[in-house]
């Protein structure tokens, strides 16, 4: 392991994002990384002390250090923000959302071999948050432009979520799809789009992401319709490797893609800029867990691990991943979501999966020294 120590901003998250945030810390410690956290309160918390579940130190945070670990956030109700998560990503520029999407032996699965990554872009599309609510004054001249240049008459009652794609924004993260699966071995990257009905949106993603790919010759590119990739998915998830996505494809598809490799609870991912990147699993907040040490701390482990990845420290990535795979391929130290049946009393907690996997790690690594 490096001598470095690493500056990691370190955000426990809302409801169940303490305890799985703690396992996560707790396994990377053990892999003898040395890490310097900065503790941040976002979410509930920050609302309560700061009257904001968004303060500018987190963001402060993270820009100095350019790395954080995360726990979920509950979307707050009747704060100035949709989604704090969102926000987070808009404001750092985080416009790749990566999940790899790996099965383990172990992991409750109809499939053997899916091993396949979502790039999912991050700050465009229906979740850049230009809305026309119905019956204001804004919607009204929005309507009356629909009439004069569509000739269509809407009612006065409609309301508009508008879908932005950029050709810069589609170029971006198709080169970051395409980079990846360069960098990491893989042999093809899928475009996944709507372009036949929505023209001007995904039509525009699709002739970029084409454009895009004539740039990469040593790695196929196919494209598919998101109804069609639905489809494929659940008949044959083994045929994908890299795929990439506008915002809310993306986002259904990494829970469709989770549900494959044996649910939320093993399912990491990350958020990536130029500039920083933040870690932190698919699921969400899972409040009517919280505090219970019941839920699954693998999806946030692995979201570590992918984290050492980014950090190059590739060797305590590969160990935090091993010991993992052996956690779920024994079957023993898991939480009730990878046993057989939910209410199997001889499931673990979320600190003793945790627990299970440092030991593992002590274990590989005794015999890689004998
Ligand atoms: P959720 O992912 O929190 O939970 C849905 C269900 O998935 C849970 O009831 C549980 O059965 C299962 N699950 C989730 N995580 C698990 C784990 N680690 N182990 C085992 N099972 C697990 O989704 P939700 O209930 O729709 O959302 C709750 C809150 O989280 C909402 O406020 C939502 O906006 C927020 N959210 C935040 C993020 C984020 O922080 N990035 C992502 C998604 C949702």
């Amino acid at each position: 392991m490096g001598e470095k120590i690493h500056d990691i901003t370190f955000i426990p998250g809302d409801g169940i994002g303490p305890e799985v945030t703690e396992a996560a810390r707790r396994v990377l410690e053990a892999t003898g990384v040395r890490f310097k956290w900065a503790l941040a309160h976002a979410g509930d918390r920050a609302q309560d002390r700061h009257g904001t579940p968004l303060p500018d130190y987190v963001l402060e945070s993270i820009r100095a250090n350019r790395v954080a670990l995360k726990g979920p956030i509950t979307t707050p109700i009747g704060s100035g923000f949709r989604s704090v998560n969102v926000a987070l990503r808009k404001l750092l520029d985080l416009y790749a959302c990566l999940r790899p999407c790996k099965r383990y032996p172990g992991a409750p699965s109809r499939y053997e071999n899916v091993d396949l990554v979502i790039v999912r872009e991050n700050t465009e599309d229906l979740y850049r948050g230009i809305e026309f609510q119905d019956g204001t004054p804004d919607t009204a001249k929005l309507l009356s432009l629909i009439a004069e240049t569509r000739g269509e008459t809407l009612g006065p009652n409609t309301g508009f979520s508008l879908k932005v794609i950029s050709e810069a924004g589609t170029r971006r993260i198709v080169s970051f799809a395409f980079e990846y699966a360069r960098a990491q071995g893989r042999k093809k990257v899928t475009a996944v789009h709507k372009a036949n009905i929505l023209k001007f949106s995904d039509g525009l993603f699709l002739s970029v992401a084409r454009e895009v790919a004539r740039g990469y010759t040593d790695i196929e590119f196919e494209d598919v319709i998101v109804d069609t990739l639905c489809m494929r998915l659940v008949r044959n998830p083994e045929q994908f490797d890299v795929l990439v996505l506008p915002n809310l494809y993306g986002d259904f598809v990494s829970e469709l893609c989770a549900g494959l490799i044996g649910g939320l609870g093993v399912a990491p991912g990350a958020n990536i800029g130029d500039e920083c990147a933040v870690f932190e699993p698919t699921h969400g907040s899972a409040p009517k867990y919280a505090g219970l040490n019941k839920v699954n701390p693998i999806a946030m482990i692995l979201s570590g691990m992918l984290m050492l990845r980014y950090l190059g420290e590739v060797e305590a990535a590969d160990l935090v991943e091993r010991a993992v795979a052996e956690v779920m391929a024994e079957g023993k130290w898991v939480t009730y979501d990878l046993k057989p049946h939910r209410d199997d009393a001889t499931a673990v907690g979320t600190s003793q999966v945790a627990d299970a996997v440092i030991e593992k790690m002590n274990r590989l690594r005794r015999k890689a020294n004998a």
